[in-house]
């Protein structure tokens, strides 16, 4: 079982503090998002299993951790200034902004969307009006001017805030392949975030303009890109399934030709089922991560390049030409790139939305069960003392969890009945509470109840620390 809808778990976020509406004492910001208590440990998580199988666990990689704002022709010559823009459209009926690219319009209908919208073929989803203006291109990038003057004063203080990460890497290049002394294949890790000004933010945290990115772009030889291309393709899917979603909320994308990226030869995204309670199965899907190969237009583009034919430089403004020299075959050549880029919000989304489920107790009522991973779970374990009212059992239980804590995130609770402490737990996706009673301070041992089949054992309080450590590496059976 998976979550019905967003709202069931934008409801669930807000309710248990995974995510709260940005700015809401002052009536919000749009699609804007903080991420409580637990919403924190979730993508802290979420971040570090991401470093670990893509940094630690692999011999061929480095990461890095680059500035949000950068030298605008950072953008110049990646192409960003001049493409990176959405295609807007305006209702002239209620004056709604829309992106054209994500208008309702039937697969099977042959005509551009330009096309269509000019022949009044397309509705305004808000208002249902065929009176649509054509769609015109909108730069995404947020803009901003550096030091005290303005950019509509002195155009050479404009800057943007990055609207991916991957610049950073590119930029970087020479500096990490100089200090690692890396040789191909290799590639260069990223996790931060990136700012786009979004035509349609919205369905929570799914589209937002503010957003996480984890990015990494691997380097290779001219002609071992596609087949590595597809390597990462399958790895990526599979850190997913790893993480415990379900193979039947997972597919993969074929970009077209026509939605390629001006940098990409093939990208391929892979999508979840974020909207399962729609009726039209192809609108039940959308992008959770790409892979892109970028080829080596973005080393090519950065670097001043050698003289060409007519003895111009193609950068006249960079300094460096990021290509690379093969110390065996003595040949100069610029990598081309894979790129595999998710992010960090939909993904937690994706993980929350699959990890619902709904369970009946033997009282005969719903409980809400967050079947997170264990190494996703924003909470290892809860020590709950079975009665309040003996301060022995309520010490016992606040050492254990001193004992716990420095390993894992350990929380005490006694603000509720065992039966709504446990409830509370497994809906916030807490894989293991422990519980200390009466005998528990004449047998030194603890109640160790699971949250996914509610079983319950007795452990040694001198184990419990390494029980729970063993069970939380082991991956958690759906
Ligand atoms: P979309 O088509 O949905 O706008 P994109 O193809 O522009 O996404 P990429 O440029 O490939 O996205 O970015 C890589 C990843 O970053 C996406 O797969 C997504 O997980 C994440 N991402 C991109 N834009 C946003 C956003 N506005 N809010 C949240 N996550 C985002």
């Amino acid at each position: 079982m998976a979550a019905p809808n967003i709202e069931t778990i934008t409801s669930l976020a807000k309710r248990r503090g995974f995510v709260f509406p940005s700015s809401e004492i002052y009536g919000g910001l749009g699609s804007a998002w903080d991420y409580g208590p637990l919403g924190v440990e979730l993508s802290n998580n979420l971040k570090q299993a991401w470093w670990r199988w893509m940094v630690h666990e692999r011999d061929d990689m480095e990461g890095i951790d680059s500035s949000i704002i950068m030298n605008r022709l950072v953008w110049k010559y990646s192409g960003h200034e001049e493409t990176f823009s959405d295609p807007l459209v305006d209702c002239r009926d209620c004056k709604a902004r829309l992106r054209a690219d994500k208008l309702n319009y039937p697969a099977q209908d042959t005509r551009s969307i330009e096309e269509a919208i000019k022949q009044r073929a397309v509705q305004c989803p808000n208002c249902g009006s065929t009176d649509l203006t054509e769609p015109r291109p909108f730069n995404l990038m947020f803009r901003t001017a550096i030091g005290a003057a303005s950019a509509e004063d002195d155009p050479s203080v404009l800057a943007y805030l990055r609207p991916e990460t991957a610049q950073g890497i590119f930029i970087n290049f020479l500096n990490v392949l100089t200090t690692s002394r890396r040789k191909l294949p290799f590639g260069i890790a990223q996790i931060g975030k990136s700012f786009r000004n979004e035509v349609t933010p919205g369905n929570f945290i799914f589209r937002t303009r503010e957003f996480e990115q984890m990015e990494m772009e691997y380097f290779v030889r001219p002609g071992e890109d596609e087949r590595v291309h597809q390597e990462w393709i399958d790895a990526c899917f599979n850190w997913y399934l790893g993480l415990g979603l379900s193979a039947e909320n997972l597919r993969f994308y074929e970009q077209p030709k026509e939605e390629l990226a001006h940098y990409a030869k093939r990208t391929v995204d892979i999508h979840y089922r974020y909207f399962p309670e729609r009726e039209d199965d192809e609108r039940q899907w959308d992008e959770l991560m790409g892979i892109a190969n970028r080829t080596d237009f973005d080393l090519r583009a950065h670097s001043k390049k050698p003289e060409d034919a007519e003895g111009k430089r193609l950068n006249p403004d960079s300094t460096e030409d990021l290509s690379y020299f093969d110390e065996a075959t003595k040949e100069r050549f610029y990598p081309y790139v894979i790129e595999p880029a998710a992010g960090v919000n939909r993904s937690a989304l994706a993980f929350l939305m699959d990890a619902y489920t709904e369970k009946i107790n033997d009282k005969g009522e719903k409980r809400v069960v967050l079947k997170l991973h264990p190494h996703l779970a924003p909470i290892k374990v809860a020590v709950l003392p079975l009665a309040k009212n003996r301060p022995e059992i309520v010490q016992m239980a606040k050492d254990i969890k001193r004992t716990l804590q420095p390993a894992m995130r350990a929380v005490y609770d006694d603000t509720g009945g065992i039966g709504k402490l446990y409830a509370r737990q497994d809906e916030i996706g807490t894989p293991f509470c422990v519980t200390i009673d009466h005998q528990s301070l004449e047998d030194e041992a603890v109640t160790v109840r699971d949250r996914d089949t509610w079983e319950q054992q007795r452990i040694k309080v001198a184990d419990l620390r390494e029980h729970l450590q063993k069970q939380l590496q082991v991956t958690s059976d759906k």
